[in-house]
């Protein structure tokens, strides 16, 4: 850049000088001939015009016994030299015969192949007065007829104009000479220039290069109050104002990856052309694909809506897709309408979102048909006692009415079991623990079903290792979940089976293993029986006044004791279900309180 402003400086200071010179030099001249021009005929205009009749008539009246006419005339005229200007050298005058214009006589000798005949000399042979001037020619002159003593002869005044070409001449040399020094001051002062404003121009550009680069903290030394001082300021100022709002808009960009990184839905950005510009994993996740510069909105949601409707539309449009068995909805919005706009898919998963809505269906249907049960029961019952009671044998009437006692306790079992649930979903269940010893936990709850067991002629066995801890946790709850699952290998169990009671400790955990060999689940409803009334076989389950929540009920307890209730897998008929519990308790706060 310094170079070629440089020479750009020195073009134009040599081409102001050289056009200067010029313009100077030919006007001077112009103006040297011109003026040279203007004097010589003012001074023939001067010695022959009216105000000086004594020449003429000098050169008019004869001389008594005039002989030789053009002599006479030559001593009147060298009289006069002075007021013509005459100097012999380069303006002569001359004595020319009136007719012909032939040399008579003059201030020099007649020039070698004589005078010329100038349009001049023509006029005053004709007996005009020539003074016509021509700029173009080389010479000056002036012819004027005079008549003396009946002769007639031209006087006439040539100047070779060599005085204003010797001036012009030296005028010309000064001119080249004053040219020569210009040029050289000229390049002086346009490195005296570069390097006043060049210099600081560099050094903004260094500085501009330096912010394109990326470095918004340069701040260029201010050297000067003039405008490139001034632009330097500007540029500092506009490269600080550029960083704080590059730094603000990374920060935000910043924020927006991470939000993007992290979040849980997927977001997946396409162009005004539809090519994808971004994703998130949450995206790549949902749609168990990449995304790479081949994949287009037509490809990817095209059969939901076309991509120039969704880039008209307010707000945004919707839609569901199932993948790989989860349902995800997507909202289709345009962004930024400008140029650089485009559209944005936002997919959620509401596959959790669907069954709960699912569930909560679900379960107010098992609801109502479960409480509906007992109730048709007890209508009918109450029915028949109420039309025929009197005619009814009493033990038929008290057979009813333990019908109806039964179905209102069962009844009130399950929304006993409801309201336990309905605690649990609220969290306001709260366990109350404290320490006792686990083994005699199990011991009781084999105590407990002895008889029933009996009653069903199974064999139960019990396997109890000695030295089990005692643990931290709710003991009426983990008597339910012992009973529960031990009534209902009983239950599920046909007369005569075999059941045993294990317990344990691994580490810090305490087991109980309940084993029969009973009906079993199969592998189909393995997975479902901890859901609310959830049965294998129904009629079965309400047969032995089973509501179906037992289990749900049981593995709420255990969760909020971050234990483990689960099915083992066994190769012999029936079924071995698994306790696991913390010996010192549920870990994190808000499980419960010691008491
Ligand atoms: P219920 O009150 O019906 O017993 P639970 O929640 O306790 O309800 O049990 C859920 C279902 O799991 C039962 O209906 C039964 O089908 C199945 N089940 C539970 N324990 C056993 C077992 N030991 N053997 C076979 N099936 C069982």
């Amino acid at each position: 850049m310094r170079r070629s402003l440089h020479i750009k400086l020195v073009l134009i200071m040599v081409l102001l000088i050289v056009s200067l010179m010029t313009v100077v030099g030919a006007f001077l001249m112009n103006s040297v001939t011109g003026y040279y021009i203007n004097d010589f005929y003012g001074q023939i205009a001067g010695a022959f015009g009216e105000d000086n009749v004594d020449f003429l008539r000098d050169l008019q009246t004869p001389t008594e016994g005039e002989t030789d006419g053009a002599a006479m005339l030559d001593e009147v005229l060298s009289a006069y030299v002075g007021v013509l200007g005459v100097d012999g050298r380069n303006r002569n005058y001359y004595v020319l015969d009136g007719t012909t214009g032939r040399y008579l006589a003059g201030s020099s000798e007649a020039p070698e192949g004589g005078l010329q005949i100038t349009p001049n000399i023509s006029k005053a042979l004709l007996g005009e007065v020539g003074v016509e001037s021509d700029a173009a020619a080389d010479y000056m002159d002036a012819a004027v007829p005079i008549t003396r003593g009946g002769q007639s002869y031209v006087v006439y005044i040539l100047d070779n104009r060599e005085t204003a070409q010797s001036l012009n001449a030296a005028m010309f040399t000064l001119i080249l000479e004053a040219l020569v020094v210009g040029l050289a001051i000229s390049i002086l002062l346009s490195f005296l220039l570069s390097k006043t404003m060049v210099t600081p121009l560099q050094r903004l550009t260094d500085g501009l290069q330096e912010v394109a680069g990326g470095d918004f903290s340069k701040k260029l030394e201010v050297t000067s109050r003039d405008e490139i001082g001034q632009l330097t300021e500007s540029f500092n100022s506009m490269a600080g104002q550029l960083q704080t709002t590059i730094a603000a808009v990374r920060n935000e960009r910043n924020k927006l990856d991470t939000l993007f990184l992290h979040m849980a839905d997927g977001v997946v950005a396409f162009d005004r052309e539809g090519k994808v510009i971004h994703s998130n994993p949450a995206a790549s996740r949902m749609l168990l694909r990449t995304f790479g510069e081949q994949d287009s909105y037509e490809k990817l949601f095209g059969d939901l809506f076309p991509l120039e409707q969704v880039e008209q539309v307010d707000g945004h449009l919707s839609a569901e897709r199932e993948v790989a068995g989860r349902s995800l909805e997507l909202l289709l919005a345009p962004f930024a309408r400008g140029d650089q706009g485009g559209v944005l898919v936002l997919i959620h998963d509401v596959t959790e979102q669907r069954a709960a809505e699912q569930m909560r269906k679900d379960f107010v249907a098992n609801v109502s048909h479960e409480l509906r049960t007992p109730l048709t029961n007890i209508r009918s019952y109450a029915e028949t006692l109420d039309e025929s009671l009197p005619d009814l044998p009493p033990e038929m009437a008290k057979s009813f009415l333990e019908v109806i006692l039964n179905e209102s306790d069962r009844m009130t079992h399950i929304v006993q079991d409801l309201l336990t649930l309905s605690r649990f979903d609220s969290g306001r269940s709260e366990l109350h623990l404290a320490r006792f010893p686990f083994g005699k936990a199990v011991r009781d709850t084999y105590q407990a079903v002895l008889m029933d067991a009996q009653k069903h002629a199974h064999t139960l066995h019990l396997d109890l290792p000695d030295g089990l801890p005692e643990i931290l946790a709710d003991h009426e709850r983990v008597m339910q979940v012992m009973m529960n699952i031990v009534s209902n290998a009983i239950k599920y169990t046909p007369d005569g089976g075999t059941i045993r009671l294990s317990a344990g400790r691994v580490e810090d955990r305490v087991w109980m293993e309940v084993d029969d060999n009973g009906i079993g689940i199969p592998k189909a409803d393995r997975d479902r029986i901890f859901e609310r009334f959830y049965r294998v076989d129904k009629a079965r389950s309400r047969q032995s006044g089973g509501t179906g929540l037992g289990l749900s009920i049981a593995k709420e307890i255990v969760d909020l004791h971050q234990g483990r209730l689960y099915l083992v897998e066994k190769l012999t008929p029936g079924l071995t279900i698994r306790l696991e519990l913390p010996v010192d308790g549920p870990r994190k706060e808000g499980g419960g309180h010691e008491r």
